[in-house]
């Protein structure tokens, strides 16, 4: 059988055709817009391709209660005209096919569980540090909800006591988002992430902040595995530095 992807982002919608092994057939990618001028073209992707089932990892926050009337919405994004919209059901109206939806870090968490190296595992803890940080985990087998969907990237940060920066996220400030962020890295030291690779305090920092929170979710979760993803990642000398944070913790 063939199955559709959509990974739908704030900056691009990434649609695929797989097969049920993982094979992905074709992938095309869109330049994310307002709704009404990024949708159909997708669905027009998906039509005509014979797929039997559309699974949508998307940017949120998500409504994912089966028993809401707003089922499949996105709620009050931040992202402008992307509130309220009922993203799973334009897909199902359109397309007339069952439509699974999550949110893009459950769907990266699934994918890592399913196909990834961490296949097989039980209980494992995926975390995006990018233009925000956001977090899937999975206990027990099972991709965890709640009463809508964690949001990790926002749990506190008891700020390091040499670091005066105020925080970027715009609800609590010195939250792990508002801390490690690829945007916090940037306003805190005034560069591009990228571009401060060779500069240890950025990355010791950064440490400081991730290991504190990996340490507070591995007593929360007691997860087998932990997957750190996201562009801030590609500075793999971070690696290292969060495993000797997260002891110290
Ligand atoms: P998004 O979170 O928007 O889906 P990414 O995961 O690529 O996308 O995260 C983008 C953020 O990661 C930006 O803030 C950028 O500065 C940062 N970033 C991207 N590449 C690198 C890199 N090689 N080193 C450090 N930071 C990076
Ligand atoms: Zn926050």
């Amino acid at each position: 059988m063939k199955y559709g992807a959509l990974e739908a982002g704030g900056t691009k919608m990434v649609c695929a055709v797989g097969e049920d092994d993982g094979t992905i057939l074709e992938q095309i990618s869109i330049p994310t817009r307002f709704p009404e001028e990024t949708i159909p073209p997708i669905i027009d992707y998906f039509k005509g391709k014979n797929i039997s089932a559309l699974g949508i990892a998307g940017f949120g926050p998500l409504d994912l209660d089966p028993d809401s009337e707003t089922y499949g919405y996105i709620t009050a994004t931040t992202k402008p005209g992307w509130s309220n919209y009922n993203l799973a059901g334009t897909f199902s109206d359109a397309l007339k096919i069952p439509i699974g939806l999550d949110t893009d870090v459950n769907g990266s968490l699934l994918g890592e569980t399913t196909y990834g190296d961490s296949a097989g595992l039980s209980d494992v803890l995926y975390i995006t540090i990018g233009t925000g940080i956001g977090g899937g985990i999975l206990s027990g087998g099972s991709v965890v909800h709640g009463m809508q969907h964690p949001e990790l990237g926002h749990i506190r940060m008891v700020p390091h006591p040499k670091d005066t920066y105020r925080g970027k996220c715009p609800f609590h400030g010195t939250c792990l988002e508002g801390m490690a962020s690829g945007p916090a890295i940037e306003e805190r030291w005034g560069a591009k992430a990228v571009t401060l690779s060779g500069q240890e305090e950025v990355w010791e920092l950064e440490a400081y902040y991730i290991g504190q929170a990996l340490a507070d979710l591995i007593l929360t979760v007691s997860p087998k595995r932990i997957i750190l993803g996201g562009g801030v990642m590609h500075q793999t000398q971070l690696f290292p530095l969060i495993r000797k944070a997260v002891k110290k913790e």
